[in-house]
């Protein structure tokens, strides 16, 4: 295969492997808050409706925080790519002559000859300045432009999906087995999950999840001891 053809595949793979473990990392957050909340409120003796209605407010206000705290943090990356390109058209308005040596200088320490670096340089400033500035110099590209609304819908979908699972099993495993179900259930999900984020990764299978799945595990077990106590007392 072509080195061109083999860089455009990886190239995607790279942008889908980005966006897989985003979703599989919301997923997880999904997983492990909603299954501990679930089994917090299981062990302290409440009610099967309790159960569910703290499983379902946990859910709508997991990913209500996700899709805000996603918002923020991208729309603040976006302000800065829109001032970083602002800055730069001014510096290209006011020396394009130091701005152009500027990206030779870059295409220079890429591995071009000066020549060359220079000539490219030129061809690419009278096509696109700003474009080739944008590019080469900060770094920001439209693939890799920060997509605030994106983001934030993306971690609100896969941290509902998350935990819509150890819901379900909430609201099929009713009675005293509740809290056995839905931790094992939610421990087998994270597992998977793990799976699928090492494979997608090309990262070893088994450490990947064992860690995820340890990590639930104590994220459910000292919830649990917590809703049992407060149970008690309260
Ligand atoms: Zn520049």
């Amino acid at each position: 295969m072509k080195i061109s053809a083999r860089r455009h595949i990886e190239h995607h793979r790279t942008a889908r492997i980005g966006w897989l473990r985003a979703a599989v990392l919301g997923a997880n957050d999904g997983i492990v808050s909603t299954a501990s909340l679930i089994v917090g409120v299981a062990a302290s003796s409440a009610s099967q409706a309790s159960v569910l209605t703290a499983g379902v407010a946990g859910l709508v206000a997991g990913a209500m925080s996700m899709a805000a705290g996603e918002y923020v943090s991208v729309r603040s990356q976006a302000d800065t790519e829109q001032a970083d390109l602002a800055r730069e058209g001014r510096e290209l308005a006011a020396d394009p002559a130091a701005e152009q040596r500027e990206l030779t200088a870059i295409y220079v320490g890429r591995g071009l000859s000066y020549a060359l670096a220079a000539q490219v340089a030129q061809e690419l400033t009278a096509h696109d300045a700003l474009g080739a500035h944008a590019r080469d110099e900060l770094g920001i590209t439209d693939a890799l432009g920060a997509r605030p609304l994106q983001a934030a819908l993306a971690s609100a979908l896969s941290f509902t999906a998350g935990a819509a699972l150890p819901l379900a099993v909430a609201w099929l495993a009713a009675g005293p087995q509740l809290v056995a179900w839905v931790s094992a259930a939610s421990i087998g999900f994270l597992a998977l999950l793990g799976m699928l984020a090492a494979r997608a990764g090309g990262a070893p299978l088994l450490p990947a999840t064992v860690r995820v799945a340890l990590w639930g595990a104590l994220a459910l077990g000292v919830t649990a001891g917590a809703g049992a106590l407060f149970g008690s007392v309260a």
